[in-house]
């Protein structure tokens, strides 16, 4: 890995960071925000053993002297990585370090301290990390890592410069999620849903989102099948299923998804559908339906998500769209 890798993922916060050591002008605090997945502390460490390689390149590390490989295996002795010690990051863990820096004095050595979900911080460990930062040594370089900013203290977050990370695009996630083995028919499903990765992975790991799933492709097989079933199908799955309001707007937002994926294979665009498991019975309904129908049906769905927040009878909500649905 190097800054041209990480800078794929987020070019302002890559060029940034370089351009300040180069400058030599590097911050004495930092807080990386964004959501997970964004590489935040990936980039951490890979800013670390910038700062500490000694043969480094401009801004770029060797990854080969003793510094780089220490901080690659997690020992090197002036780095320190900090993480919630259960919910948390408390207070004794905020003293420990600040010891540790207690003797930066004597050996003049520079340190690094990286503080994961610092947000995670109670209000002890906040406060005492607050006086540390507010008298950082010649040489340390602190890197506050956070998915939620807003739980900060606004004194800490003032003491520190700001890199606000991109959130990652539908694609990269997709392959993030691939590759942590997550099964890619629902991995398609969950990035469709939101790009943020924490909440796309929640939906993977609950059966009751790959349940969701298989309800929504029964309702639609029944519809392009057996129309006259569909309200069978509705009081035998679909009810039971998708109870809370939340969850009925997953269901209207999984029919969205594959009304358009039927326009998609209307329009022979198939490369951007999101069931592509489900080819078949696209193809199906695509053949059965006009573009204008389609159209229809997702304005219907638009809609129906629209009176969803307004309270109305639930049952009766969807009861009213799979009619329309159903209708030609
Ligand atoms: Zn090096």
């Amino acid at each position: 890995m190097n800054w041209n890798t990480l800078s794929e993922k987020q070019p302002y916060v890559t060029r940034l960071l370089t351009n300040s050591m180069d400058k030599h002008r590097l911050a004495h605090a930092y807080l990386f925000k964004g959501n997970k997945g964004t590489g935040k502390k990936q980039i951490a460490l890979h800013l670390t053993k910038g700062y500490f390689c000694k043969v480094r390149e401009s801004s770029e590390p060797c990854g080969e002297c003793p510094d780089c490989k220490r901080i690659d295996s997690g020992n090197h002795p002036d780095v320190h990585l900090i993480e919630p010690d259960g919910q948390s990051i408390k207070i004794e863990q905020i003293r420990k370090l600040q010891k540790e820096f207690s003797y930066l004095g004597l050996e003049s050595k520079a340190k690094a301290y990286i503080l994961e979900h610092a947000d995670r911080m109670t209000n002890q460990a906040a406060n005492s990390l607050l006086k540390f930062l507010e008298e950082p040594g010649q040489k340390t370089i602190a890197l506050l890592l956070t998915e939620n900013p807003q739980q900060l203290l606004d004194t800490i977050i003032s003491r520190c410069q700001v890199l606000t990370f991109a959130p990652q695009s539908q694609g990269q996630l997709i392959d993030t999620l691939i590759k942590d083995e997550h099964p890619e028919h629902l991995v398609r499903i969950a990035s469709a849903l939101t790009n943020d990765q924490k909440e796309a992975v929640e939906l993977l790991q609950d059966e009751w989102f790959v349940q969701a799933r298989k309800n929504v492709l029964n309702l639609m097989e029944e519809l392009v099948k057996r129309p006259q079933r569909a309200l069978l199908v509705l009081q035998d799955y679909w009810y039971p299923h998708f109870k809370e309001k939340q969850q009925i707007e997953v269901g209207l937002d999984l029919l969205l998804i594959w009304y358009k994926d039927v326009f998609l294979t209307q329009l022979d665009e198939k490369q951007s559908i999101v069931f592509k498991d489900q080819e078949k019975l696209l193809s199906d309904q695509a053949l059965k339906s006009s573009q204008n129908r389609v159209r229809d049906q997702m304005v219907l769905l638009l809609e129906a998500k629209r009176r969803l927040q307004a309270n109305m009878n639930l049952q009766l909500l969807i009861e009213q769209l799979v009619l329309k649905l159903q209708e030609g």
